[in-house]
């Protein structure tokens, strides 16, 4: 041990010593944890507003100034393609839930995606077929071919090289947790817990939930519920309580003119001078198909459970509910025929005896569309 200590001691060593024991930097474990929880932010950010947003969904566009240096660290912090992971995504949502969802905790099991989901990403990029049919509209300039697609497992090289030199040792799990936090939180959490646990706003045909009001960890993704509903809309959250940090960047960046976001859905508006069912009605209950059937859904298990009603009036509530989400899921229904179904559906409702059920019809009766100011 003497021994060890003179040798580390020798005018050549020491200072070898103390680059590899506090690199370039010498800061404190304190800092460079702080350090480790800004950059895995950096990368969540990149995923959330760049791969996730404004790539896969087009719900903004980023000026060159933020896209650049977000493709610069994602490279350097993930090594994922932007084209691959796209398409992935896309997929996902055009099948959710199907045997061809690459990532569905419902047919693949909640361990495998939660703890596997990077390899199920990985095994998914392997088909040529999805990444060409799905990877539509990704860059494609020179750097892109040259070094982020071409070279993608470099830039995690170099991340390792920098974190070594600037904290030692240490930078060495620093990077590790880096490569981690992706993989685990975004292919794994979001991709398996946001559709397997958490809270649901709107009765979207998928099993997608909010894991947490409070989108601040994962970026704004714990809202995911939310975002199969209104999938191309740059803004996560929804209700007044929950907050999507990735939509407080996005309108930051605007504020500036860095970012340009699409308008965000239409809001649910009741008016109560409006009793009619129109044209007007059918759109605004088609963009709130999702919200109105989800209300419908919770006032029905409220009733059942406070109310005790008879079997016959539980099947009529049954019955007209199913009935009500049935409606919407038909295609090539002309704009008449369904106001023609949703006036009849009300009036049966109103006529039914039941209390709750007579009072959403009305609600319906007051639905207008009106914009939401971004
Ligand atoms: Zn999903
Ligand atoms: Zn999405």
């Amino acid at each position: 041990m003497e021994a060890l200590t003179s040798f580390l001691a020798l005018p050549v060593v020491a200072p070898v010593w103390e680059f590899v024991r506090y690199g370039l930097t010498g800061w404190s474990a304190g800092a460079i944890v702080v350090f480790t929880l800004i950059a895995t932010h950096l990368t969540i950010i990149g995923v959330t507003v760049y791969l996730h947003r404004c790539q896969a969904h087009r719900a903004l566009e980023l000026h060159p100034l933020v896209s650049h240096p977000l493709r610069l660290w994602l490279w350097m912090s993930t090594g994922m393609v932007t084209r691959e992971w796209a398409a992935v995504h896309r997929k996902h949502h055009a099948k959710c839930e199907t045997e061809e969802d690459p990532h569905s905790p419902q047919t693949r099991g909640i361990g495998k995606v939660l703890w596997e989901g990077a390899e199920l990403y990985r095994d998914a990029i392997k088909d040529a077929e999805l990444v060409e049919r799905y990877g539509h509209g990704a860059p494609d300039d020179w750097i892109e071919r040259h070094v982020y697609t071409r070279h993608s497992a470099l830039g995690v090289s170099l991340m390792l090289m920098i974190d070594v030199l600037l904290f030692g040792v240490v930078g060495a799990a620093v990077w590790a947790v880096q490569m981690a936090w992706i993989p685990f939180l975004a292919a794994g959490v979001i991709n398996g817990i946001g559709h397997f646990w958490g809270y649901r706003n709107f009765k979207s045909p998928d099993t997608s939930r909010n894991i947490f009001p409070w989108g601040i960890l994962i970026g704004g993704e714990e809202l995911h519920n939310n975002h199969h509903t209104f999938a191309t809309s740059p803004k996560l959250s929804s209700k007044w309580y929950e907050f999507d940090i990735g939509w407080m960047y996005i309108r930051l960046l605007s504020m500036v003119g860095l970012a340009k976001p699409r308008a965000l859905p239409a809001e649910m508006v009741l008016d109560p001078a409006r009793n009619e069912i129109d044209a007007d009605t059918v759109e605004a209950v088609i963009s709130h198909k999702y919200e109105l059937m989800a209300l419908l859904s919770k006032s029905f298990k409220t009733h059942v459970r406070r109310a005790q009603f008879q079997p016959a009036a539980v099947e009529k509530w049954t019955e007209l509910r199913k009935e009500f989400e049935a409606m919407w899921s038909r295609r090539h229904l002309s704009v008449e025929q369904a106001v023609s179904n949703l006036q009849s559906w009300c009036n049966r409702a109103e006529a039914s005896g039941i209390a709750a059920l007579a009072d959403f019809s009305k609600r319906l009766r007051m639905v207008s569309p009106r914009r939401a100011v971004a």
